[in-house]
């Protein structure tokens, strides 16, 4: 266990918790929430302005990918599922199939919600 970093790019500054911290990290000058460094990207000079940008643009961009990687699972999930349930239904009535159907439908809606 070791400590992690949080840094508030108005200000520049970082701030250093606990690497299992979960919660908000509060910038200590402005109070804006602090983005989390994680423990092995080392935080800038505090007046060497083109590296925080240059972070900030790589947080930005890694969040983006990590954003879309999860949209393209949860939609790969639904193509899944909507296929699954098709295949049961094209199988005719059964009781154990309807609560399967039902279950699957279910996780699709709240998968498409
Ligand atoms: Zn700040």
């Amino acid at each position: 266990m070791g400590t992690a970093a949080w840094v508030c790019f108005e200000c520049r500054t970082a701030v250093r918790r606990d690497t299992q911290y979960d919660g908000d990290v509060p910038c200590p000058n402005c109070g804006r929430l602090c983005a989390y460094l994680g423990y092995k990207i080392p935080v800038p000079p505090k007046r060497k302005s083109r590296e925080w940008l240059r972070l900030r643009t790589q947080l930005s961009a890694e969040k983006a990918a990590r954003e879309l990687d999860a949209y393209l699972v949860r939609d790969r999930e639904k193509t899944a599922l909507r296929q699954e349930i098709a295949r049961l239904i094209a199988k005719g009535p059964n009781p154990g199939r309807a609560s399967t159907i039902r279950r699957l439908q279910r996780r699709l809606a709240w998968l498409e919600s």
